[in-house]
């Protein structure tokens, strides 16, 4: 409906603004109140009037419209720093076999006549070796020691504990002395400066003498009244320089 028209609703008003033409406030209220009770299709009928004179204020905002068209596609972005290597991967399959090389020249042929040369030098050698060692061990037993039949005696004139001679034979692969018939006797005896340890004691059993190489005594020869385990007991036994024993 164009504005400048007048529909016969606005005449109806018109004649009303007549009937109370002195009172232009209450027509102004009645305006009013007409408007608010028409139905939609009343209201496009009354718009003219009711645009035209009454100020209407501004209403909540509305909802948010639909999202727009999808934009381009931007520049691309800085490319970030490298990461740290990853892990090693796992090993890889064998390789086929290469190929088979070229075959060596032939060997030169053994001679056993070398190695059996060399291990009749190494017996002569040997036996050689043998006969000076010998030879050393007379020369030893003649300036420091004493033989009687396959035994060896060596004198030492230091005096020291009976547990200390064992020990120190022992180190020797040696026994300490011990006469077991009257030719190793006097070998001792002649060796003997002062009195010499034999190895002979009853410290296990009291009165019995044995061998500290083990076994029963089978010669002996005892000075007068010996053994008497004298004083506070006495095991080991000695030989003098007359050739006697005594506990
Ligand atoms: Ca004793």
């Amino acid at each position: 409906m164009r504005c400048n028209s007048f529909p016969h609703s606005l005449h109806y008003q018109v004649r009303t603004m007549f009937w109370f033409v002195s009172l232009p406030t209450l027509l102004f209220v009645v305006t009013v109140s007409f408007s608010e009770s028409t139905t939609c299709e009343d209201a496009q009928k009354a718009c003219s009037v009711i645009a035209c004179g009454i100020p209407v204020t501004n209403g909540t905002p509305g909802r948010d419209g639909r999202d727009g068209a999808k934009g381009e596609k931007g520049e691309p972005g800085l490319r970030g720093l490298q990461g740290p290597p990853g892990k090693l991967g796992p090993p890889g399959s064998r390789g086929a076999p290469g190929p088979q090389g070229v075959k060596g020249q032939k060997g030169d042929r053994g001679d056993s006549s070398v190695t059996e040369t060399k291990l009749a030098n190494l017996e002569r050698e040997l036996r050689s070796l043998e006969a000076v060692l010998d030879h050393i061990k007379k020369v030893h037993t003649f300036s420091l020691g004493k033989r009687s039949g396959k035994k060896l005696y060596v004198p030492n004139s230091e005096k020291m504990p009976f547990s200390k001679v064992k020990a120190l034979c022992a180190e020797l692969q040696a026994t300490v002395a011990t006469p077991k018939n009257a030719e190793e006797n006097k070998a001792i005896m002649d060796l003997a400066n002062d009195h010499a340890f034999l190895g002979i004691t009853d410290e296990a059993t009291e009165g019995q003498f044995v061998y500290v190489t083990g076994g029963r005594l089978t010669y002996s020869n005892w000075k007068k009244d010996e053994p008497n385990d004298f004083g506070s007991g006495e095991d080991c036994v000695c030989l003098q320089e007359n050739g006697l024993c005594l506990e």
